[in-house]
């Protein structure tokens, strides 16, 4: 899991008051501060400034706090869908010192992402290719059927070298890059370690 670098941005009433922390200042519509405050469309500035309430600085400081806000906000979660690509891309996702007063936040990002387990299937190197179904990237197909609440093996269809072997009762299977290998209770499917 990826852990970035998120600046929180200053935002203030039009009328003056105590200026806030949020995700991101938006060009248009209503912008909610880290202390909960929803703040009208076009009543509101962003802000150089430090923030001085008390509650949005105490948040800022919450790591849980700070992620569930950057993806309540639609352009906070862009924001973090931009930064993850980044960091994927390893690039920097800033550069040069950053601007004086705003509070850098370490987020650790929860985008939905597959489960590397499904059942009996490993699913690190697979595509999912269907309901239940999988693609190795040799083109091994393995098919998982449902059995209450978990995923079993059901069948595996490869047109290349297949090795069966019996295995203290039961078999193992090497099909191309994946491999089929019997476990406590049923078998794990997984993609072939080198
Ligand atoms: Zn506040």
């Amino acid at each position: 899991m990826s852990v970035f670098n998120l600046r929180l941005e200053s935002v203030q009433r039009k009328t003056g008051g105590r200026i806030h922390l949020t995700p991101r200042v938006p060009r248009s519509g209503p912008v909610t501060t880290l202390c909960g405050q929803t703040l009208a469309a076009g009543s509101f500035v962003a802000v150089e400034r430090d923030a001085d309430c008390t509650n949005c600085l105490r948040r800022s400081r919450d790591p849980s706090r700070i992620s569930g806000a950057f993806f309540e906000q639609e352009e906070g979660s862009q924001l973090l869908q931009l930064s993850l690509e980044q960091a994927r891309a390893r690039r920097p996702a800033g550069k040069g010192p950053s601007a004086p007063g705003k509070p850098i936040v370490r987020v650790l990002p929860t985008p939905p992402s597959i489960p590397d387990r499904t059942g009996e299937l490993l699913t690190a190197g697979f595509k999912p290719a269907g309901e239940g179904l999988w693609r190795s990237p040799a083109g091994v197909l393995v098919r998982m059927r449902k059995q209450g609440r978990d995923w079993r093996f059901a069948e595996l269809v490869f047109e290349g070298s297949v090795v069966a072997t019996r295995q203290d009762g039961a078999i193992r299977l090497r099909a191309g890059d994946v491999e089929m290998r019997p476990s406590a209770d049923g078998y794990e499917v997984r993609i072939k370690r080198p």
